[in-house]
């Protein structure tokens, strides 16, 4: 450990660990430990960019850690949550301004209040406005493309820039951010006018459809894998005969086959096993070769 660098680091914010349990911060509930790990507020993430740099110490971004997994040998470096402590959401007329780490619910809470429709596909998404511009967030025919309108974001050189929609290069799941190391600090919704209990009514029915068709009861990272042009990844998965398959307590759900799920104690290393596996048995028996959505970290 650099012990210099911590010091520097608890001196810009009290929300500052070592050797920190990702598990306790992934929907997985699983992984190993990050070397340092840190919950800035937004005004604080520059700082901390510019001190990684001078000790040399590589550092990376997660949100709420929904749609990630996270290897047992942990993390080198440092991890920035970009999560309650950075999560301020205002509106003004048809537009919404988040910081990166306002919960999807929390700011489709603030458009229902607001009567703003157009975000109600992502109220039941269990991450932050920050992860949903990276991963491009969809659902029900909704994606976070058809709402943004700009985001900030920091420069590995430390540096604000806004990029425009066109910028952001938003496309299925994907986004410019990872590739150039952007840090998304804040975005700009527009939405449109609406009927707030009509909002919250959709949103409340588009919540219940999760629940029932989703393994909501168990640790996951919900859909594992992208969509393969033409097919569904669960229908490809269950016609393979995999409903159910398991790795340990890594298990193919029973209740939607696109979900691997925790069972209780599955290890990053089970999980990764039982993707592999899916991956190979799918591909032999339907010749499509499925992709993650799901993005891994560290060392595994
Ligand atoms: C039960 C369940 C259901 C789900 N349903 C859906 C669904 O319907 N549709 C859908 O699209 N997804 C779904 N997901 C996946 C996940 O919720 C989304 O991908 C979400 O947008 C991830 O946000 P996050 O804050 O958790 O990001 P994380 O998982 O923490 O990070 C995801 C990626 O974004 C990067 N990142 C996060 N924040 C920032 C930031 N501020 N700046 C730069 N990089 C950042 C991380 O480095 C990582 O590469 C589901 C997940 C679960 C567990």
């Amino acid at each position: 450990m650099n012990e210099s660098f911590l010091e520097g680091l608890q001196k810009i914010t009290e929300q500052c660990f070592v050797q920190e349990n990702m598990s306790s911060h992934t929907t997985f509930r699983t992984g190993g430990p990050a070397e340092y790990y840190v919950r800035p507020k937004r005004t604080q993430v520059a700082e901390i960019v510019s001190l990684c740099r001078k000790y040399n110490i590589p550092w990376l971004v997660i949100g709420n850690g929904s749609n990630l997994l996270v290897g047992d040998r942990g993390i080198r470096g440092l991890v920035m949550e970009l999560g309650r402590e950075a999560a301020e959401v205002t509106a003004e007329g048809n537009t919404i301004t988040a910081e990166a780490g306002a919960l999807l619910s929390a700011v489709a809470r603030v458009a229902a209040d607001h009567a703003l429709t157009g975000m109600e596909f992502a109220s039941g998404i269990p991450g932050t406005i920050g992860g949903a511009v990276v991963m491009n967030a969809g659902a029900y025919g909704g994606e976070m493309k058809q709402i943004v309108r700009k985001v900030t974001v920091l420069t590995p050189e430390g540096q604000e820039k806004e990029l425009t929609l066109e910028e952001l290069e938003l496309g299925y799941r994907h986004s410019c951010i990872p590739q150039n190391d952007y840090i998304v600090l804040d975005t700009e919704l527009e939405l449109k006018p609406g009927d707030s209990e009509k909002i919250q009514e959709q949103m409340a029915k588009l919540r219940s459809q999760r629940s029932k068709k989703q393994p909501l009861e168990y640790a996951s990272a919900g859909s594992t894998f992208k969509r393969p042009q033409g097919y569904f990844a669960g229908k490809l998965i269950q016609d393979a005969g995999l409903r159910g398959y398991r790795v340990g307590d890594a298990q193919i759900s029973e209740k939607h086959c696109g979900f691997v799920i925790n069972r209780g104690s599955a290890t990053a290393a089970e999980i990764s096993e039982l993707i592999r596996q899916v991956q190979d048995k799918v591909e032999a028996d339907s010749g499509v070769r499925l992709e993650t959505e799901v993005r891994f970290l560290g060392d595994f």
